[in-house]
């Protein structure tokens, strides 16, 4: 039994161990004496990244493996249990499972599974890091910031979930030591996403200082792109819908400029996503769940009706 525990602690905090070395990697943290630690993106990304993406995905597979620990300890062998139980009475040497053989364990015996968005980003940093591990590759910094942040957010859903490590809750003990571990990565999580958030901000300005050099062009093509994916493709949706600022329908949501207000009075630029519900265009950050009106309006028509 002692030693049951201990095999569950060190893989637990091996995990969060792996996890924040991963983010230190990512991002340098400037302390300063009078503000709260804040990240600057780091001066040689390839580097970083390489280190960041194995350790963040080394980190995760501990975790993966913790869980299946609780289930039974023996699930983290590779192997039959039959052979797993026989070669740790002798003290054999044992393998652990991969990526793989784990998430088809954690469906089997705890009966744990992924969406298919979150398998999604597993198999995406999985991918990352084998390329990192094998080879030099050039990587599309925006597109793996994007999911890093939700691989981030998919482990900390995971603590608390599946690892019932909860830091808000006050209901039952954590080791403080964890605690420490697990606040440091959702408040490096806050940080990254107000890194995001610039980010987009600062894209969504150069998009339109370049529309707004080249309105009527752009709104040409647009229409033209817009008619021949309609021949081509057997019809899309519209190209704009009601823009949150001006209430006009001018809002792009296709094609370069979406998120434009082509509406000259408003030059707004909304961040896009779609409803997590219908799968419709619809507008804000893409790691938050969001509803477009209509299902919003609809929801709330079926909540009346209840009451
Ligand atoms: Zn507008
Ligand atoms: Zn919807």
């Amino acid at each position: 039994m002692a030693e049951k525990n201990l095999i569950e602690l060190s893989l637990l905090e091996n995990g969060l161990d792996f996890i924040i070395r991963g983010i230190d990697e990512l991002y340098e943290l400037y302390d300063d004496i009078e503000y709260q630690p804040y990240i600057n993106p780091v001066s040689q990304p390839q580097k970083d990244y390489k280190y960041g993406v194995l350790h963040l995905f080394s980190g995760f597979l501990l975790l993966l493996k913790e869980r299946l620990s609780h289930h039974m300890p023996e699930l983290i062998f590779q192997g039959k249990m039959e052979e797993v139980k026989r070669k740790l009475k002798t003290n054999k040497e044992l393998n652990t499972v991969t990526l793989d053989e784990a998430l088809e364990r954690l469906e089997i015996g705890p009966q744990v599974t992924f969406s298919a968005s979150d398998l999604n980003v597993i198999r995406k940093i999985q991918t990352f890091r084998n390329r990192f591990e094998h080879y030099k590759f050039l990587v599309n910094k925006l597109e793996l910031n994007k999911i890093i942040i939700d691989f981030i957010e998919l482990i900390d859903r995971f603590l608390i979930k599946e690892l019932k490590i909860d830091i808000t809750s006050t209901s039952f003990y954590i080791n403080p030591e964890i605690r420490a571990k697990v606040l440091s990565i959702e408040s490096v999580y806050k940080r990254m996403i107000d890194k995001r958030k610039h980010e987009l901000i600062t894209i969504g300005e150069r998009k339109l200082k370049k529309f707004q050099r080249n309105r009527e062009n752009i709104l040409q093509q647009l229409e033209k792109q817009a008619y021949i994916a309609y021949i081509d493709e057997g019809g899309i949706d519209d190209i704009t819908m009601m823009c949150p600022m001006c209430c006009e329908d001018t809002l792009i949501i296709y094609g370069e400029f979406a998120g434009i207000c082509s509406n000259e009075e408003c030059n707004n630029y909304s961040l896009l996503k779609t409803c997590d519900r219908c799968g419709q265009v619809t507008t804000g950050y893409e790691w938050e769940e969001k509803w477009c009106d209509n299902c919003h309006n609809e929801i709330q028509r079926m909540a009346d009706r209840d009451d």
